[in-house]
């Protein structure tokens, strides 16, 4: 079966369209956390974001940033969240690389995430595995 994303980026699917150049595509989410919650996709199908071209991935982050302006101003909003779920693990669920970009009302009762404490030596193993792994 078709990417659901790839359908929409086609014109098969209908969506709340939002921004579209030769490159990405916005729209509305089918079900938004909060109203005026967008999608940003890139029209080449490729799953996470490590597959995504370097300088496509920087022209991603730039139209971002121009949605997010147009967030503030239209919604009258001052802030938004910009998250990518990537990989199943991470609750990815379309398997086609995209940005969410969440307006944030004051009073919407949402709360980002819990948070764990480091153990003893536990850090500095971690930044060592990762200096590594780069
Ligand atoms: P993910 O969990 O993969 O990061 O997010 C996928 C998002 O796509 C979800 O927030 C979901 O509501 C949205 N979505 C899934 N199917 C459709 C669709 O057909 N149209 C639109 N506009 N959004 C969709
Ligand atoms: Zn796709």
């Amino acid at each position: 079966m078709q990417c659901i994303f790839c359908k929409i980026i086609k014109g098969e699917l209908l969506c709340d369209k939002v921004y579209e150049d030769d490159h990405v595509l916005a729209f509305l989410d089918i079900a938004p956390v909060n109203l005026g919650h967008i999608l940003l996709v890139v029209k080449k199908h490729v799953e996470s974001i490590e597959e995504v071209d370097d300088l496509l991935l920087g022209y991603v982050m730039q139209i971002v940033k121009k949605l997010g302006m147009a967030m503030k101003k239209s919604l009258k909003v001052s802030g938004y969240n910009i998250i990518i779920n990537n990989g199943a693990t991470a609750g990815q669920v379309v398997d086609h690389f995209h940005c969410h970009i969440i307006p944030r009302y004051g009073d919407d009762g949402l709360k980002a995430w819990p948070q764990k404490q480091y153990k003893g030596e536990e850090a500095k193993k971690m930044v060592n595995a990762f200096k590594s792994a780069l």
